[in-house]
């Protein structure tokens, strides 16, 4: 198995992947790393919640903690991103990554905030840029930006990208690059124009895929109990507990107040239960994954920011007592399971209302999530003959109709 420590990477680097919990890297890190350490120009295919955005940020940082080869104004780095949301959240990964580099400095230039404020940090010294097309474009029409120094060209979402009709845009922001950067594109597919971009602005690009069986978790039995309200739920999952063979679970559930609350009637209930939410502090936290993986807990109730990060092999279930907001949480949820092959067992518990969103991760993951019922247990509103109907990513329309 590969371990962060045989990637390349600067020792603060590891620091930072230690106190981010992060134990070892996702198939797209452990393939792309070390290729970029060594500078070939990739492409990968790979879906957000694979650890994708570290496979490229990783080795990007460990560049930049090199001397600057000349004296010269301007990013070092370039991430390019369809839309702001992904801008801050690349920020956010680069900040936590870096936090034991010293002067590593980022601005990150996108659509819908003020100019000035961006005009301001562009006029310091940084070294890594993160953008949307845009807004760049703006900023190098007004020449407040100069690209000549760009080491590494990170094309992110390369598929959204040209989606969102932003291909001359890239094409433009790529002439203004020097031929001698790095250019790293990251993608959910390979094929059509984003290929053609790819042969027009990248040099002899290695080509790395991830197994679709660990990028659409099909490792993962995904199940879904249809609820009607808190105690229908409660009574579920205490069965499941009883009756299902869980060596060790996470519970989600979307409030803070209600982890604790959760956590504690398991634990009273004689289970090996412990919370982890985002007010704990570190060391809290460490705490409880450290008694996780010793075995002295078996079931951990949990918020979505409180388990982004975590990795320990030995989940055998997931379950979302509360849906997550959107797509994206569930993936990342679930992935929390299945890891490194094994295989994994997903429960989510769906209300009334979370119809739209359970047929958006279908959509999403392509795959069907079948509804399951435990006798004595069933809800009480059902869908029409629910089994019988085809998988059109759509059958649940007849259960949403019901109520
Ligand atoms: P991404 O696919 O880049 O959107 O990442 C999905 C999530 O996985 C993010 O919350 C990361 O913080 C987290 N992550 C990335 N790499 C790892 C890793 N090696 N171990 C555990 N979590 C990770």
């Amino acid at each position: 198995m590969t371990s962060f420590d045989s990637l390349g990477l600067h020792p603060s680097l590891l620091k930072a992947l230690q106190s981010a919990d992060y134990t070892e890297p996702t198939p797209i890190q452990s393939k792309a790393i070390p290729k970029i350490v060594r500078g070939f120009d990739i492409r990968a295919s790979a879906q957000t919640g694979t650890g994708k955005t570290a496979a490229f940020l990783l080795p990007l940082l460990n560049r930049l903690t090199y001397p600057r080869p000349q004296a010269s104004r301007g990013p070092r780095a370039l991430i390019l991103v369809p839309t702001r949301e992904l801008a801050m959240q690349v920020a956010h990964q680069a900040e936590k990554y870096s936090r034991f580099l010293n002067r590593i400095k980022t601005v990150c230039v996108v659509g819908g905030v003020p100019y000035p404020a961006q005009q301001r940090q562009l006029s310091r010294p940084y070294d890594l840029l993160i953008a949307t097309p845009g807004r760049l474009i703006d900023f190098l029409d007004r020449k407040k930006i100069n690209l000549s120094h760009v080491e590494v060209f990170v094309l992110d979402e390369a598929d959204r990208m040209l989606d969102m009709g932003f291909v001359e845009p890239v094409e433009r922001i790529a002439s203004a690059l020097p031929t001698s950067r790095q250019t790293l594109l990251f993608s959910a597919t390979l094929a059509g124009s984003v290929q053609q971009l790819s042969e027009r602005i990248m040099n002899k690009p290695m080509d790395i895929k991830i197994h679709s069986d660990q990028a659409k978790h099909e490792n993962i039995t995904q199940k879904l109990h249809l609820v009607d309200n808190l105690g229908h739920k409660n009574r579920i999952l205490e069965h499941i507990l009883q009756e299902e063979q869980i060596e060790y679970a996470i519970i989600f559930t979307s409030t803070k107040r209600h982890v604790e609350q959760l956590a504690g009637e398991l634990y009273e209930k004689g289970h090996s239960a412990a919370p982890l939410h985002g007010d704990m502090n570190q060391r809290q936290r460490s705490r409880t994954l450290a008694q996780l993986r010793s075995g002295k807990i078996k079931i951990l109730v949990a918020t979505d920011v409180a388990a982004r990060g975590i990795d320990v092999q030995l989940i055998t279930h997931v379950i979302n007592f509360d849906m997550p907001n959107n797509t994206e949480d569930y993936v990342h949820r679930i992935g929390r399971t299945g890891r490194a092959g094994a295989q994994g067992t997903a429960l989510s518990f769906a209300a009334h209302r979370d119809t739209f969103l359970v047929k958006k991760i279908e959509q999403f993951t392509g795959q069907q999530i079948n509804v399951v019922e435990i006798a004595g247990l069933e809800p009480r509103a059902k869908p029409n003959h629910p089994k019988k109907r085809p998988f059109r990513g759509g059958y649940r329309k007849s259960y949403a109709g019901r109520r």
